[in-house]
């Protein structure tokens, strides 16, 4: 089956019969292989998150929301690429009341289990074959709380929505493949009354009035992972500019102006310090959007434009700037190496500190290990083994995640150092990788053997005795 083409003939009620009754049955029908596509890719923390048998190459979602009854209007269309033969297949999905799903502009049955959406084509996929899924549905959408007590997804806000997804609160608004490794493009098409703004990520295509509404329209080229898209909607004042090659969009929340000034002004050099150090910055768009959304308790790194719940402080912005190279670009593979994430924008926020002026990351190292091993949080869980979902974000995966990157430049210095940070982001932009291959890389480049300094900092419980 080559042609790329749908097996229109074969319905895919039968084919996904019939593909019950193949094993070991004679092979003489091809299309006797069209099978469901896996629920989830089965990681160890999200089981269910991502789903098999194809791959988004892009996002057009339409949002037409009005903070007043909270009511979402959407439709998303969803480029994919099927990778088997495929008799149906599941969307991640948590938002409101679906009206229709349409495959290649055909209705397909649907139906809901959890976080799945289980689309039935009326014919089915071909391996190989692109296909398109329109999803129309309305109602609110909610925010989820996630196993560490957080809260994400569309979050309300006093005038809007406060909109994250780390690590699946995507699905909230709309209907994705909410897994790391299957990166896609976006176009935002948002709605909004016309005294509200609404911001998203990559660049702002168009701002338009229509009547009582305005019109948002956003476009990110890059691939990006599903976590890290955003809509986030409010009253919001725009500053738009250039820098370094960049199109840069700040969207401040008035009520957080005054005190955001000061470090948003930073984002420049910053950059220009980060990809002296890490390589270039892997995008063409910048900014930030500073909302008014205290209840969050957390910043984020919306890719092209980071999103904080408050005035956020430098080390903030360092950080979240950092993730843009450690988490945006190159993405963790599975949800627990999330070490390849916190522990990275964590260093890097010392390192903003140091070229400050400031205190530098020996001393930033040696000051954390004054902290005595009964302050367990620092210490436990190690950050390359984290044991279950409600530790993601444990201080002790940024502090001592940070402390371990600090213990393997100290111990392979700065040449060494700086290479592997920048091979890392060369040979994994856009992409994903694996604790393992960054321990791999160190190794390589330093010509040394650091089993023992990553067993110490990575994956043995306790402070490390050092
Ligand atoms: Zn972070």
């Amino acid at each position: 089956m080559v042609t790329g083409r749908r097996a229109r003939a074969w319905p895919a009620a039968l084919l996904a019969a019939a593909s019950l009754t193949a094993a070991g049955a004679a092979p003489a029908l091809a299309s006797a292989q069209f099978a469901p596509g896996a629920d989830g890719l089965g990681d160890p923390f999200f089981p269910h998150a991502g789903n098999g048998g194809y791959e988004v190459a892009h996002y057009d979602l339409r949002l037409d929301y009005r903070p007043d009854g909270a009511r979402l209007e959407a439709r998303a269309r969803i480029d994919a690429n099927a990778t088997q033969d495929l008799s149906a297949f599941d969307l991640d999905y948590r938002g409101p009341r679906i009206r229709s799903v349409r495959v290649d502009g055909r209705r397909a049955a649907y139906g809901r289990t959890g976080q799945e959406l289980v689309i039935t084509p009326d014919a089915g996929l071909p391996a190989g074959s692109r296909f398109e899924v329109v999803v129309r549905y309305s109602g609110r959408p909610r925010q989820i709380v996630d196993p560490d007590g957080g809260i994400e997804g569309w979050v309300r806000t006093d005038d809007g929505a406060f909109v994250v997804g780390e690590p699946q609160g995507s699905p909230t608004w709309f209907p994705c493949n909410d897994y790391p490794t299957d990166k896609a493009t976006y176009a935002f098409r948002i709605t909004v009354p016309r005294r509200l703004e609404a911001i998203a990520n990559g660049s702002l295509i168009e701002r338009r009035r229509r009547g009582r509404t305005s019109v948002w329209r956003w476009r990110e080229r890059s691939p990006m992972a599903s976590y890290l898209a955003t809509a986030t909607i409010g009253q919001f004042r725009l500053e738009r500019s250039r820098f370094g090659g960049l199109e840069s969009v700040v969207a401040v929340d008035p009520r957080e102006r005054k005190a955001s000034r000061g470090p948003l002004s930073k984002i420049p050099a910053m950059t220009r310090l980060f990809e002296s150090l890490f390589g270039p910055y892997p995008f063409d768009e910048t900014g930030a959007i500073v909302d008014h959304a205290p209840k969050v308790g957390y910043a984020l790194e919306t890719q092209t434009r980071p999103i904080y719940d408050r005035a956020p402080g430098q080390p903030t912005v360092a950080h979240e700037l950092a993730h843009q190279w450690f988490g945006d670009s190159v993405s963790v593979a599975s949800w627990p190496e999330i070490w390849l994430n916190e522990g990275f924008a964590t260093w890097a926020e010392w390192r903003w500190a140091e070229h400050r002026g400031g205190r530098s990351t020996a001393r930033a190292f040696r000051h954390m290990l004054a902290v005595p091993a009964d302050q367990d949080r620092y210490w436990d869980p190690p950050p390359g083994a984290v044991p279950d979902p409600s530790k993601l974000f444990a201080d002790s995966v940024y502090v001592r995640g940070a402390m371990a990157l600090e213990a393997l430049r100290q111990r392979i210095g700065d040449d060494a150092f700086y290479a592997t940070m920048r091979d890392w982001t060369q040979g994994h932009a856009y992409g994903n990788a694996s604790i393992e291959q960054f321990t791999a890389l160190a190794e390589a480049r330093s010509g040394q053997d650091l089993d023992s300094l990553f067993a110490t900092w990575l994956d043995q419980p306790g402070k490390p005795a050092v």
